[in-house]
């Protein structure tokens, strides 16, 4: 068993409004069922999710979460406008975005964006996925997948990994309930998190910093699915998570 994970070369910086699927057409030749992995942080410029740091004015609750961990009132702010709920203040945001993803800083990133700016999140990254998938498909005319990732860190172990927060035409979990063992035992709970994983896969070839690699091309794996889906499939109910459950208990 194989598959491909396929770098697009030469994707120039992206700005606000750019055609990112004529773009990506033009660099690769796409095949049936590929799934099209493409960073946030190139969503977020296409759809000009870029914010000038001197043009945003901390509200009162950013002046005093910065007075207390010393940190820039601006950039707080901006977590701030696009978090639902905040769950740890310092030594980092960890909150619930506006679309139900939880991570540190809500994803605002300060990171391959030029000097003095900041890059918000998609608003909405699963329809982002779905507009770039549906444009991708009638540009190509190939059936296709798409993830949109971000970098993320994980709760108990150090290092950051891709993770997919928006997605169109794949299922995100693959459930192996139900399904036997090698001694034929019946698997229990286990829930495997594909769009997560292809996420990581990708991110391999991204890089974190200069690399310039932000879409890459999964080939030769069948995880197609002709219907809706949404990455809220993956988060947790508020009801089962206890993780949230607790750090709440610690805000109150
Ligand atoms: P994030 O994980 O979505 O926050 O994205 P990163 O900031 O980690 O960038 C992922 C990859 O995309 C890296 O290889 C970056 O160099 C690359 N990248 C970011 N912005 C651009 C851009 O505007 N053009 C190109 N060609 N690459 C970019
Ligand atoms: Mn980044
Ligand atoms: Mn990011
Ligand atoms: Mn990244």
């Amino acid at each position: 068993m194989k598959f491909e994970a396929i770098a697009v070369e030469k994707i120039p910086l992206i700005h606000k409004g750019d055609d990112l699927p004529s773009i990506i057409c033009k660099r690769i030749e796409l095949k049936d069922r590929d799934i099209i992995v493409i960073a946030s942080t190139i969503v977020a410029k296409a759809e000009g999710e870029i914010f000038r740091l001197e043009d945003i004015t901390p509200g009162e609750q950013a002046l005093e979460i910065a007075a207390r961990t010393g940190k820039d009132s601006r950039f707080i702010q901006a977590v701030l406008s696009r978090s639902r709920e905040v769950f740890v203040e310092a030594p980092f945001m960890l909150v619930t975005t506006l679309a139900g993803h939880t991570c540190v800083n809500a994803g605002v990133d300060e990171s391959n964006i030029e000097n003095g700016f900041l890059l918000y999140p998609p608003e909405n990254p699963d329809s982002s996925a779905s507009k770039l998938g549906k444009e991708l498909e009638k540009l190509s005319g190939k059936k296709l997948s798409v993830i949109v990732t971000d970098t993320n860190g994980r709760a108990f172990k150090i290092g950051q990994t891709g993770v997919a927060i928006g997605i169109y035409k794949i299922k995100p979990i693959k459930r192996w309930i139900g399904e036997k063992d090698l001694f034929g035992k019946t698997l229990e709970i286990t829930e495997q998190a594909i769009a997560d994983e292809l996420a990581g896969a990708a991110n391999l070839l991204m890089g974190e910093g200069a690399g310039g690699m932000p879409v890459v091309v999964i080939r030769g794996l069948d995880y197609y699915f002709e219907g809706n889906t949404s990455i809220k499939e993956t988060y947790r109910p508020e009801n089962l998570d206890v993780i949230k459950k607790g750090l709440r208990c610690l805000r109150n």
